[in-house]
């Protein structure tokens, strides 16, 4: 499978550019002379944010999307009764009594208080929404 590197957090991009060498391949050049292998970093352009390195690609990306976790989920907000397009005014007149008003839910046919809200929930489109 082949990784992909995430976004920064800042919201640049990543490349990935050669590394410094490892603790041990320079350790390998001090002390006994030999050309370390090549290392790869991932690096933000826009930020600079970078990695540490690694002798290979996968490493780095993994570390990379380690550093630059994928944002939570937004919320959604729930539409309130009150607000909602489904909700149905109804009027009610008994016999000897005051004439009165109901809210009723056009999916569920219940009453609904004004805080309630169910998985029908739509805004009601005002002036200036957007139609969603
Ligand atoms: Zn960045």
């Amino acid at each position: 499978m082949k990784m992909k590197l995430r976004k920064c957090s800042c919201g640049g991009t990543a490349e990935i550019v050669d590394g410094e060498p490892t603790e041990l391949g320079a350790k390998m050049l001090r002390e006994y002379g030999l050309i370390p292998s090549r290392t790869y970093k991932a690096v933000c352009s826009s930020c600079g944010k970078s990695t540490a390195s690694f002798p290979y690609g996968d490493e780095v990306k993994a570390d990379w999307n380690r550093l630059n976790p994928l944002p939570l989920r937004k919320y959604v907000r729930v539409v309130r009764c009150k607000d909602c397009k489904h909700r149905k005014e109804r009027h009610y007149e008994e016999s000897g009594e005051k004439p009165y008003i109901k809210y009723e839910c056009k999916f569920t046919k219940y009453s609904m208080s004004d805080d309630g809200f169910c998985s029908f929930g739509a805004r009601m489109i005002k002036d200036g929404d957007k139609n969603e």
